[in-house]
């Protein structure tokens, strides 16, 4: 008998036939969230099928989930007709609770335990690969970047984010949210917003709202730039938003005032105020302007 008549996820049982709800798995296995893996975990098959479809087609590749906890998403993937999951996780303590997903799902879902910063996604299964994932939200940030370098390793990227690091990706030039996250995302990759998910849906419910994103990387990033000095720039313009572009350049170039002008950009602007174009073309001039300024050796 299931003493919750609010958990959906019993709704699935039908498609599912030996996996319990997800509730009775969590009290089964004596699981508690831990903040500091950043959990929360989401029961409600509605939710979980709409990120499934969001990401589909599930069918070829490799579908590789990251932090997958008690399983509630992945078990959507591989009811979604996932043929491959590769799902990591860092937490030990889920193991037991993932092979008997494994076992209901033969053949189609490997566990990795360990830390999702430390293996190398690009590399795992077949393509085409697709990540998705309910991120930890403390690496968030530092995964995202990753599977952004790693160009068209990846066909897409379906991901649950805090709802204000979501706004930062989504961002458009003269607003708070537009900075060096926006330009490293949108440089490199199509981003979507598909949908809200209110606290109250998560178990314990964190303080924030999540927004559901799709990032589709490009075959080539949106304008010609060397990626290590775009981000030097947009490091030093965002690094002080107040300052004049001409200004906060100098962290990058004695000469930033002159690469402005040659560039067509004027120098009291602010970071902000520029297009990702603009960015490209003083990362591109500031590059041919070499480490030690035009004039060495004059
Ligand atoms: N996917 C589950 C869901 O939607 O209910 C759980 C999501 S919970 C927000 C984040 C999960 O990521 C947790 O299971 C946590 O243990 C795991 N995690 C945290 N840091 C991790 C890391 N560095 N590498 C892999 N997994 C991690």
């Amino acid at each position: 008998m299931n003493g919750d008549p609010t958990d959906r996820s019993e709704g699935n049982a039908g498609k599912v036939p030996p996996l319990p709800p997800l509730r009775d798995v969590i009290a089964r296995h004596g699981l508690s969230a831990n903040r500091a893996l950043g959990q929360n975990f989401l029961f409600d098959l509605n939710l979980t099928g709409r990120i499934a479809r969001a990401a589909a087609p599930l069918d070829a590749g490799t579908v590789i989930e990251i932090g997958p906890g008690p399983g509630g998403l992945t078990r959507a993937l591989l009811d979604h007709g996932a043929g491959a999951v590769i799902v990591i996780e860092r937490d030990r303590r889920f193991l037991p609770v993932l092979a008997e997903i494994s076992a209901a799902y033969p053949g189609r879902l490997q566990v990795i335990e360990g830390d999702a910063l430390k293996v190398d996604a690009a590399k795992l299964g077949s393509a085409p690969r697709r990540i998705v994932a309910n991120l930890p939200y403390n690496v968030a940030t530092p995964l995202l970047l990753g599977w952004l370098d790693a160009g068209t390793a990846f066909t897409s990227l379906t991901l649950m984010f805090q709802k204000e690091v979501a706004e930062r990706l989504l961002a458009r030039p003269k607003t708070k949210d537009y900075g060096r996250l926006t330009i490293a995302a949108q440089w490199r990759a199509d981003v979507k917003r598909l949908f809200d998910i209110p606290p109250r849906a998560f178990t314990p419910p964190p303080k924030v709202t999540s927004t559901v994103v799709q990032l589709i990387p490009r075959a080539e990033p949106l304008f010609a730039a060397d990626a290590t000095m775009l981000e030097r720039v947009t490091a030093a313009a965002f690094g002080q938003r107040r300052k004049m572009l001409r200004q906060s350049l100098r962290q990058v170039s004695p000469q930033a005032d002159e690469v402005l002008v040659a560039t067509g950009i004027a120098p009291t602007a602010r970071g902000e105020e520029l297009s990702i174009e603009q960015f490209c073309a003083l990362a591109r001039a500031f590059k041919a302007e070499g480490p030690t300024g035009p004039r060495a050796g004059l």
